[in-house]
């Protein structure tokens, strides 16, 4: 039985992935760190068929044991911070994460189990403020925020182990991708959840940030595929995973809107302090290499993508309301 580790496995992709390798007959490896509030959400499913694992990526020892105790054949590094925004005020966390944590990773790999397969998420991010339209593999990297700066920085430390100590460990260059189970603090969801609650009368604005930048967005469930498929090539090489489709976000909130037969400008207002002090404007991703060689393809369209999570949102505000207490009656 193949065995596969994976970090950020509580996250939405995390989540996706474990769900599709158990599948596929996988046993699978949960690392999860200590948290006040247990988070199982995205993992409601599947939760008892993983072993699990307690570690952090900030803490070498624990990625050692876990490695050990897992001895897997495949890793997938999805854990991060990662989210754009926070990276500003908590530029030194996101480097620890996002970016050292990716070594004390590799470490534990290359010290305790080196001929495993290593899968680096890295990001679209990386290009940042971009020096050609599309991206491919070979666009030089721009980054505008300590996140991004971190990926590239966990992107060319596997690239340099795979070069360095002959590991297969590839990194898979993702666009933006969504799902029901994208954090709510990310645009795609953000807006989503704000359909739902003006749509069920418990909202009635929402704070929008930088209406014209534009993103590559695809569905989660379809890219981590993509992250299977390239731990199963011959050679360990990295791949850009994007629709090759842009939408701004004004084109998101329109599409989100309308299908609850609503207009976004009767409840959108913008709110400066939303702006980012650095903004990636433009991102359109060339899948060409994963189209030819993984034989990959989105599924998922982006419509479709909205409409999915609209209603999930849907019904998970419907919920609330229900199980909100009601008042008591006055006699
Ligand atoms: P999420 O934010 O949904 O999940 C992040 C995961 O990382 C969570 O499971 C979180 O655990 C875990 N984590 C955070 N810090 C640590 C830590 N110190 N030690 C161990 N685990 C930690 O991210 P996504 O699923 O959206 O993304 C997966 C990966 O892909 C990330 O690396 C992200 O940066 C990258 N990526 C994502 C893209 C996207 O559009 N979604 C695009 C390109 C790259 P906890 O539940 O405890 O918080
Ligand atoms: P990112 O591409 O990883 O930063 O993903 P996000 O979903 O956080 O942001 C995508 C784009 O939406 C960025 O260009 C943001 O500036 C823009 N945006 C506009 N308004 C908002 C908002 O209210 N929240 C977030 N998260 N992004 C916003």
């Amino acid at each position: 039985m193949r065995r596969a580790l994976i970090t950020g496995i509580t996250g939405q992709d995390g989540s996706y992935l474990a769900e599709f390798l158990l599948s596929k007959g996988y046993k699978v490896y949960g690392l999860r760190r200590r948290t006040s509030t247990p988070n199982y959400e995205n993992l409601e499913a599947v939760k008892d068929d993983i072993e699990w694992l307690s570690g952090d990526l900030t803490d070498l020892a624990s990625l050692i044991g876990a490695v050990h105790l897992s001895e897997p054949h495949e890793v997938y590094n999805l854990a991060a911070q990662s989210f754009v925004e926070t990276s500003w005020p908590q530029p030194l966390l996101t480097g620890q994460i996002t970016a050292l944590g990716v070594t004390n990773l590799l470490e534990a790999v290359r010290i305790v189990q080196p001929t495993a397969r290593f899968y680096q998420a890295s990001s679209s991010e990386m290009f940042g403020k971009v020096v050609e339209t599309p991206q491919k593999e070979t666009t030089p990297f721009y980054p505008r925020s300590p996140y991004g700066a971190s990926k590239v920085y966990g992107h060319w430390i596997t690239v340099n182990y795979r070069e360095s100590f002959d590991m297969f460990a590839c990194s898979g260059i993702l666009f933006n991708h969504e799902s029901p189970r994208r954090g709510i603090e990310f645009v795609t969801r953000k807006v989503t959840d704000a359909v739902a609650r003006i749509k069920l009368g418990v909202q009635d604005k929402l704070r929008m940030g930088n209406l014209e930048a534009k993103r590559d967005w695809g569905f989660a469930g379809d890219y981590v595929k993509a992250m299977w498929l390239m731990l199963q090539q011959e050679a360990a090489e990295d791949y850009v995973i994007a629709t090759g489709e842009t939408r701004t976000v004004r084109e998101l909130l329109q599409i989100a809107f309308h299908y609850v037969g609503l207009n976004y400008e009767d409840y959108v207002t913008i709110d400066p302090k939303l702006f980012r002090p650095a903004e990636v404007d433009l991102l359109l991703g060339d899948c060409h290499k994963a189209k030819t060689k993984l034989g990959w393809k989105p599924e998922v369209s982006f419509e479709e993508m909205i409409r999915m999570m609209v209603d999930s949102d849907l019904r998970k505000v419907e919920w609330e309301i229900k199980k909100r207490p009601r008042p008591l009656a006055v006699h």
